[in-house]
């Protein structure tokens, strides 16, 4: 049943009478990975990156990558700050992306299931992203997806387990590029989702799964 609740204040010398309707949706069953189509979203310094890919034969394909940047924290990064404050609105931006991750995920997926991970633990954004936990559940289950909460490391060799080397600062200032003595190379905001995949007993993508240019 819809939950109603009604919020009533003086704006003006006039009453204001707000009416919000909360439609609730049950989570929907945690789906195959195999057949699901699949979302990472890793809080980070500058925002929130994301991936979704789906399991095509022998291989994990990527179908889409993509980094959130907020202004504001973006711009601290490329002048050079290491913090500078909190960020206005982080809780509100921050479930606003989500929101729109899952509905391009929804529109992806083609009527396939949608399995994804809601990985808090990098950069300043792990805050706000942990905030606002209880609404991204919500717009989960409004869109369909079934959404965990795990995180993975984003400084260990998903192939061999060494600690990864940061290699080099690409220059929009949002990619730091991880790199392993045994050849693994991969934008760091990524590697924990290779580490999921491999939770998942899912095979590996082509890496990087980004283009990294400038560092060939
Ligand atoms: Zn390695």
């Amino acid at each position: 049943m819809p939950a109603t609740l009604a919020r009533i204040w003086r704006c003006g010398g006039r009453l204001v009478v707000q009416l919000v309707l909360r439609v609730e949706k049950p989570r929907p069953a945690r789906p195959d990975p195999k057949s699901a189509l699949l979302v990472y979203v890793r809080a980070t310094e500058y925002g929130l990156a994301r991936v979704l890919a789906s399991r095509e034969g022998e291989r994990t394909k990527i179908r889409d990558v993509a980094k959130h940047a907020h202004r504001l924290a973006q711009r601290r990064l490329m002048s050079g700050a290491r913090r500078g404050g909190p960020v206005p609105h982080a809780r509100g931006w921050t479930a606003e992306r989500v929101a729109e991750i899952f509905a391009s995920a929804r529109r992806l997926a083609g009527g396939k299931p949608v399995l994804a991970n809601i990985d808090a633990e990098g950069g300043y954004f792990r805050r706000p992203l942990l905030r606002v936990r209880g609404l991204v559940e919500n717009y989960a289950n409004w869109y369909g997806v079934y959404a965990e909460y795990k995180s993975y490391p984003s400084s260990e060799c998903p192939l061999c387990g060494r600690a990864l080397k940061v290699a080099g600062v690409l220059r929009d200032r949002l990619t730091r590029v991880a790199r392993c003595e045994c050849g693994f190379r991969e934008d760091r905001d990524y590697v924990p989702f290779h580490h999921w995949l491999k939770g998942l007993g899912l095979p590996p993508p082509e890496r990087p799964i980004r283009k990294l240019p400038g560092l060939a």
